[in-house]
């Protein structure tokens, strides 16, 4: 069931099975599967000449663009390792990443290149910046009324080269395509570091191979029943530099032959102009990106129900999110669940009427499951209790770059990993997430789950979203405590609050303090940072300004 080649061979497939059809779409501009790939040649012979070699990390600092595509495959194509980063990192999470990997290669979006240049100095990468008009905010609108040829015009304008950085789009036109019998990666090769989140500690950078990301787009194809290869329409609104989008959107995309939409950002007015163009068929995403695509696509009379697979994933999704996509779309809205470490999909809810709301469904095809203690990894627990998911499969990584500590406490013996995750399979064999072991709070000797409460708060009228985190108790252990957000205009009455929380929950439950926040500090892909929140409270408490 696992494809036996590399992503290399997966493009050439890709460009023998559907040549003409149009493989990536950008602001209405097209790239067929045929001119794909004699970009990604051509684009292989410039990092050639570069110098890169089978090995070598190639770092992308971009928003998905089709220089991204192109340049991802390029440096595959050599053997080298695509390390992908987040554009709007600020220098010093670009410097640590970049001194992590040193690579010898860095093709970035020209606005953050100088950056690039700069925080990668002794590292001696060449840099190479690639022109968007279309990434900022107002541009954006602006080209997609513009034609063609004078986008590209404006592009080519746009990455006048400065000190110490090339442009990539004039290396590649001027470069000669690598020649065809150049040696190709294996599956077992790596293919990308992808940092994970960060969600809980600092970004280590995990090894994903070749088969590992081709095994994982291969599960979601046997997963998507009604998938027409050829035929369907991928909108990437993830970015490609997250391994959710990486698979879903990249991977996918060329295993099944589909086009490929690419948004350099989340704009909801931005994908509601493309529907008209070329309406999805398959949207993953994220539970905050379908909410504001689903209310807007109401208020604009948006049409969105040629999307026949809507896959959430990366947090929990609530039931309401669900509700109001699904009777704008007339479609499902299935959840999944995943993790940078395996590719990233490992369980999914059926895509049909047997799908399980509040579930992440079941295990993916070819991957396998336990549910153990957490502080025994070889005792199982029973159905219906609480214990860590380990998951092992052909999608599972390859362990952490150059961290063999931090592998060795992921990485069991047998090719399990363990998740970090607490979960719960009912009778019928589908898991529910409670929470990350990591984020459990310990208080007066009972476990608090932080999930349960944030729940519980986000049901009283008036807050809009909450974050739950412990910190460190004058009694020992820890306390419960809250940020939350209001609802606009909403008023705040801190004991009327916890006696609301007091109806849903034992009273060890309820958060010692509850602090109103403007916003919550996300991650790229939007989920809450509830170390970043323990950190602003347990700063507010010291400085006494709560
Ligand atoms: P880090 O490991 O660096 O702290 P991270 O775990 O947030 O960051 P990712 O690999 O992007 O980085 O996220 C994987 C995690 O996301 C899972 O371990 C799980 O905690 C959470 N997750 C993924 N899907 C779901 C889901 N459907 N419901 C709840 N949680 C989910
Ligand atoms: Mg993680």
């Amino acid at each position: 069931e696992v494809p036996a080649g590399s992503l290399v061979d997966l493009l050439d497939e890709a460009v023998q099975r559907f040549g003409p059809r149009p493989a990536l779409d950008f602001f209405g501009a097209t790239t067929t599967y045929e001119e794909l790939g004699e970009q990604v040649a051509r684009a292989a012979g410039a990092l050639r000449q570069l110098g890169v070699q089978r090995g070598d990390r190639v770092a992308l600092i971009l928003p998905n663009c089709p220089q991204h595509v192109v340049a991802f495959y390029a440096a595959l194509r050599l053997g080298a390792i695509v390390v992908e980063h987040n554009p709007l990192y600020t220098a010093d999470e670009l410097r640590y990443q970049l001194a992590d990997h040193r690579p010898d290669v860095i093709v970035a979006w020209d606005k953050v290149a100088p950056l690039a240049r700069q925080v990668a100095g002794r590292t001696e990468a060449t840099v190479l910046a690639v022109g968007l008009p279309s990434a900022l905010p107002r541009a954006q609108r602006w080209a997609l009324r513009l034609p063609l040829p004078r986008v590209r015009k404006v592009r080519a304008a746009m990455t006048a080269p400065a000190p110490g950085i090339e442009s990539w789009d004039r290396l590649v036109a001027q470069s000669a395509p690598l020649p065809a019998d150049h040696p190709k990666p294996v599956a077992e090769d790596v293919a990308v570091l992808q940092y994970t989140g960060g969600t809980t500690g600092r970004p280590k950078a995990a090894i994903l191979t070749h088969r590992n990301l081709r095994a994982n787009a291969a599960q979601g194809r046997a997963w998507l029943p009604g998938f027409r290869d050829g035929e369907e329409v991928i909108y990437a609104v993830l970015p490609l530099f997250h391994a959710y989008g990486l698979t879903l959107c990249l991977t996918f995309a060329l295993s099944t032959g589909a086009t490929l939409v690419l948004f350099p950002r989340f704009d909801v007015d931005m994908v509601l102009d493309a529907v008209r163009r070329r309406a999805p068929t398959f949207l993953p995403a994220v539970p905050p990106i379908y909410e504001r695509l689903a209310t807007a696509a109401r208020k604009r009379g948006v049409d969105l129900t040629s999307v026949r697979f809507a896959i959430s994933g990366a947090m929990s999704l609530p039931a309401s999110t669900a509700q109001l996509w699904e009777s704008v779309s007339g479609g499902l809205l299935v959840e999944g669940y995943g993790m940078t470490e395996s590719s990233p999909v490992a369980l999914g809810n059926p895509v049909s009427e047997n799908r399980r709301i509040g579930t992440v469904g079941v295990p993916f095809p070819s991957t396998e499951v336990l549910v153990v203690d957490r502080d025994d990894h070889s005792r199982a627990v029973a159905p219906g209790e609480r214990g860590e998911l380990l998951i092992r499969g052909p999608q599972v990584f390859a362990g952490y770059w150059e961290r063999p500590a931090e592998t060795a406490d992921v990485v069991l013996p047998g090719g399990w990993i363990r998740t970090g995750d607490v979960v719960v399979m009912d009778e019928d064999g589908f898991f529910t997430v409670v929470d990350r072991i990591k984020e459990l709070i310990i208080t007066g000797g009972f476990n608090v789950y932080p999930t349960e409460v944030e729940e519980a708060l986000r049901r009283v009228p008036g807050i809009a979203d909450a974050a739950v985190v412990g910190l460190p108790s004058d009694q020992g252990g820890e306390d419960v405590e809250a940020a939350v957000v209001l609802e606009p205009g909403a008023d705040f009455d801190e004991a009327a609050v916890r006696a609301a929380c007091k109806e849903r929950l034992a009273a060890y439950k309820v958060p010692r303090r509850i602090v109103v926040v403007e916003e919550l500090p996300r991650s790229v892909i939007g989920k809450v940072l509830r170390r970043q929140v323990r950190d602003q409270l347990q700063q507010q408490q010291a400085t006494g300004t709560a």
